[in-house]
């Protein structure tokens, strides 16, 4: 169907006409309610102990551990957009467990390591409640767990098998199977046919987190420097970040770029850069009461090619997913692909059809970076250069443990959380480009055509779902 034409009949209007001609909805939010210190771009040569590229998620939470460990700390956190700029200020704000990865974590970790993992995650979402309410940031904090809600019979067996997987490993509380009609309970769509419960989530106002760490930095000194991009980094030691405007040295350096990192040579073969969109709709809370979704839960369906969606505080719904596309660089398609946001916006018109006089104001889109595993890593490339990278559109919970990690690794600090079995642990790669992305769009089609036709009933196409199989066939953790 023309694009025109989809659109009349999402009921799209505003903003959400100009994907990318403005910063998400969370971002101006955030910047309106706390426009935040200034922290001009940088102009001189610098050293510093610590210096950190990025300022997202993983760059300030690094930050945050490594100052709160030692305020006497030079810490440096280069920024090329503003800290919240990237994903970490326009995300879905699903901070969540790990227990539905479980399958993937045992494959790679066995038992042990996999519940490991999984309760340091559920620490992390735990300690952004805490830093949060400790710091007197306002980021719309709320835990009320995670709903999974089958839209397809094959996903029912998929939650069966994520609830078997935590009972087998001994942590049965974690994960609950529900019938339809308590799915329906939760949150009602004609389209959730049963489905399961992970009580460990928690829900957030993104950008308010991001610009929060940022306020929280700055007044214990942290030196943030944005509108600066690193154009080089020179392993050193001591670590040498170029910039158009000037030098910084520092004895350990950290590059938390997430998806950017398909720039840099040592890792872009780590991951593939793909697109994820998001619509908001205008406030409904009176819709929203109809259809009982009033607990906050985050939910999502089991696509593989997954829709996920949350409620705001205003009584909005944030709803995310479609196809995105992949690229090659972080370009233009990471936020002005209309057709990304009438996907989306057809699966929130799909799923809750009572919304359908109620408009789409808002959409925004960003890159995330799929690694191989579906899994983020965390390690150095050399004794005084780490990265963490590879969250695979679900880092903020992640990253919060990653910069734990980081600060860590930064400061020879052995501890529990650099013993995680992701930390260091061999990397697979992709194949190089243009293979990788241009396999990875093929393969994403194919996803999405199988997640469609299952859905509808139909039996997915041999073809598309043999190529849907095919990165599991060859060794990833991706796909059905
Ligand atoms: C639409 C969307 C929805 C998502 N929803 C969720 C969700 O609900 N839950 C979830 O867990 N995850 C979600 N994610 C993923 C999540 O946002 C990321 O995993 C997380 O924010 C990663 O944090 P980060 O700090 O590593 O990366 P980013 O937030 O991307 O930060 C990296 C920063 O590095 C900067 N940078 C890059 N290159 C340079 C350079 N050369 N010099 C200086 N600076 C540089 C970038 O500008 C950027 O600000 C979503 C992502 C998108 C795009």
């Amino acid at each position: 169907m023309p694009l025109a034409s989809s659109i009349a009949k999402l009921n799209l209007e505003d903003d959400a006409l100009t994907p990318g001609a403005q910063r998400s909805w969370w971002l101006r939010e955030a910047l309106h309610t706390e426009p935040g210190a200034e922290c001009p771009p940088l102009q001189k040569n610098l050293n510093a102990d610590v210096l950190i590229i990025g300022g997202g998620f993983t760059g300030l939470w690094t930050a945050h551990y490594l100052s709160s460990a030692n305020p006497n700390l030079g810490i440096v956190v280069l920024e090329q957009d503003i800290c919240g700029g990237g994903p970490s200020g326009r995300n879905g704000g699903f901070a969540s467990g790990w227990w539905d990865e479980l399958d993937s974590l045992v494959a790679l970790y066995g038992p042990e390591g996999a519940v490991r993992a999984c309760r340091a995650i559920s620490q992390s979402i735990s300690s952004i409640g805490e830093f949060c309410s400790s710091n007197g940031i306002d980021a719309w904090y709320r835990k009320a767990g995670y709903l999974y809600a089958a839209t397809a019979p094959q996903h029912l067996q998929v939650c069966a098998g994520m609830v078997d997987t935590a009972r087998e490993v001994g942590a049965p509380e974690e994960m609950s199977p529900l019938s339809a009609g308590d799915v329906r309970a939760r949150c009602d769509s004609p389209a959730f046919r049963g489905g399961a419960f992970m009580r460990d989530g928690a829900s957030v106002h993104p950008a308010r987190l991001a610009r929060g760490l940022r306020r929280v930095l700055l007044e214990r000194g942290v030196t943030i420097h944005e509108g600066t991009r690193v154009e080089r980094l020179g392993y050193g030691p001591p670590a040498t970040a170029v910039t158009a405007t000037g030098e910084v040295r520092a004895g350990q350096a950290v590059i938390a770029v997430n998806a950017w990192a398909t720039g840099w040579p040592a890792l872009s073969r780590r991951l593939v850069a793909w697109s994820s969109y998001i619509v908001l709709t205008a406030p409904a809370p009176e819709l929203l009461d109809a259809i009982h979704w009033t607990g906050g839960e985050l939910v999502s369906d089991l696509r593989t090619s997954v829709r996920y969606f949350r409620t705001t505080r205003d009584g909005r719904i944030a709803f995310g997913g479609g196809g995105g596309r992949a690229g090659t660089s972080i370009g233009e398609s990471f936020t002005r692909d209309m057709r990304a946001v009438v996907e989306a916006a057809e699966g929130f018109r799909l799923l809750f059809p009572t919304f359908a006089d109620i408009p789409i104001v808002d959409a925004w889109g960003g890159p995330i970076d799929v690694s191989p595993t579906h899994l983020p890593a965390v390690g150095s490339l050399r004794p005084n250069v780490h990265y963490a990278l590879g969250y695979t559109g679900n880092g903020v919970a992640p990253s919060n443990l990653a910069g734990r990690v980081l600060a860590d690794l930064v400061t020879g600090t052995d501890s529990d959380e650099v013993r995680l079995p992701m930390v260091n642990s061999p990397s697979r790669t992709f194949p190089p480009q243009p293979l990788r992305t241009l396999g990875a769009a093929v393969v994403r089609r194919a996803i999405i055509a199988k997640d469609t036709a299952e859905e509808q009933g139909r039996r997915p196409n041999a073809l598309a779902n043999a190529i849907a199989r095919m990165p599991r066939r060859l060794g990833y953790m991706l796909g059905p």
